[in-house]
């Protein structure tokens, strides 16, 4: 069965969100105090409502309380940011993702209840820094403050040769998890599995030797 999401705040950010769940077949429900917000949502979500998230007895009268998760997306109005997350925990919602504008939002965020703030200005300046110093790394989960996995474009030199001949794992002290070529995706490939023009791998390993890698012309 489809998992049952409630998005809070139809702008750029909540109808991302909203518009990917919807795709991948959830039932996400739109919620906004701004009736255009919630007319353009549509195409969008599987229903949406105008409903004001800092009013408690509006939260009851949607059934905040069955959804499995909900995001709040509001960030400029961090008073209303803080009270809906501080309501939805109130009526016993399981899972509460907010949007934090700042570290201080944040806190505050973590301190009603959130389970999870995420900080996606914060986060996507990180990520344009990360693509500027190394633009072979095309996407990349940090594991912790150390540990990585990366998806790195295969330096031309590498072209036509085996993992077993390129061995990243002495060379670079890194794992090869996956290949992906285009759309398709070769996860555990054998050593002999050869290289090829366009081939991206998926490596884990500490981040300064993902960026040895990552480096090479
Ligand atoms: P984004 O950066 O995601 O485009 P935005 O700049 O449109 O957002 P925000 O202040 O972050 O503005 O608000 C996002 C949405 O949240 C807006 O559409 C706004 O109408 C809605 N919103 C604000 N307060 C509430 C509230 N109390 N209840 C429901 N929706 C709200």
């Amino acid at each position: 069965m489809a998992d049952q999401y409630a998005v809070i705040g139809l702008g750029r950010f909540g109808i991302s969100i909203a518009n990917k769940l919807f795709e991948s077949g959830q039932e996400v429900l739109g919620i906004d105090v701004n009736e255009e917000k919630v007319e353009d949502s549509h195409p969008y979500v599987t229903h949406s409502v105008i409903a004001d998230s800092t009013d408690a007895e509006a939260l009851k009268s949607v059934g905040i309380r069955n959804f499995d998760t909900v995001i709040v997306a509001i960030g400029n109005d961090i008073q209303a940011s803080i009270l809906s997350v501080l309501l939805l925990k109130e009526q016993g919602v399981k899972k509460v993702i907010a949007k934090a504008l700042n570290k201080l939002h944040g806190q505050v965020l973590k301190k009603v209840g959130a389970d999870w703030v995420v900080f996606p200005d914060w986060d996507m300046g990180i990520r344009v820094a990360h693509q500027l110093l190394s633009p072979n790394v095309l996407n990349f989960i940090e594991l912790s403050k150390d540990y990585s996995v990366e998806e790195v474009k295969i330096p031309e030199k590498m072209v036509y040769k085996t993992l077993r001949e390129l061995d990243l794992r002495s060379e670079y002290n890194i794992n090869v998890i996956a290949i992906r070529h285009d759309n398709e995706i070769d996860i555990s490939p054998s050593a002999d599995k050869k290289i090829d023009h366009g081939d991206v791998l998926v490596v884990i390993g500490e981040n300064r030797d993902l960026e040895r890698f990552a480096n090479l012309e």
